[in-house]
């Protein structure tokens, strides 16, 4: 069973994928920490993040695992542990940037497909669905008010310490929103055969359930 879920910035994906799989007993693949632990090698090594050659040579150099952690799940990239670097603000305002070019997405999506091969998996980004998992079970576009996902992101950088502007945050998701949906290849999009799911007025739970109802067929 292959489950794909997309959708923009701060829509609370990662943890209802995560959640979801949990309950379902199958794996969690995260391919937005895995193009924020490109794009924060990239920042590392100060690369170049206009030249498509620089970027595919990183991501064809690149070890990027998971490894389940308690609730959570840890991000490894080359043996590191970058699980909280990547969520930084300054990886959020370029990975858009790193995750745009064409050559370095076509090796994600060998990647990504080849950790879900022979495994049940929930899949979250943005072009899961059209894409890595053209032939998945169920796609679902998860989405939010512009306003909600904001103060979702905005409560998780607090809760991890950073000091937050709210337009700046409102700023990054919008160009982000805009990056991710307007670029040449795999960009953001609701697919012919996506489920919508709207969370602004539900809680991780509701959403949840909701999807789980569609896959357990009862509204169907
Ligand atoms: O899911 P998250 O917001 O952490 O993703 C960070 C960024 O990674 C996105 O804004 C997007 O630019 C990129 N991304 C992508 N394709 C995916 C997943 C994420 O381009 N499948």
């Amino acid at each position: 069973m292959k489950i794909a879920i997309d959708g923009p910035a701060g829509a609370g994906k990662s943890t209802m994928a995560r959640t979801l799989a949990a309950k379902l007993g199958y794996l969690y693949i995260d391919t937005g920490a895995m193009y924020r632990a490109l794009a924060l090698k990239a920042l590392r090594a100060t690369l170049n993040l206009n030249d498509p050659q620089e970027l595919l040579d990183l991501a064809l150099h690149t070890q990027i695992c998971f490894e389940p952690d308690h609730q959570q799940q840890k991000v490894i990239c080359d043996g590191l542990d970058v699980t909280e670097a990547i969520r930084s603000p300054e990886v959020s305002s370029v990975v858009s940037q790193v995750a745009a070019h064409p050559d370095l997405r076509k090796q994600m999506v060998i990647m990504q497909r080849d950790m879900a091969s022979n495994h049940s998996v929930v899949m979250d980004g943005r072009d899961i669905g059209e894409c890595v998992l053209p032939d998945a079970d169920y796609k679902f576009y998860v989405t939010a008010s512009l306003q909600e996902r904001a103060q979702r992101r905005i409560r998780e950088l607090q809760a991890n310490g950073y000091e937050v502007n709210e337009e700046e945050i409102k700023k990054d998701i919008e160009n982000r929103d805009y990056t991710d949906s307007h670029r040449e290849v795999g960009a953001l999009k609701i697919l012919p055969d996506s489920i919508i799911i709207d969370t602004s007025d539900l809680t991780i739970e509701e959403a949840v359930a909701k999807i789980l109802s569609f896959i357990e067929g009862a509204q169907k």
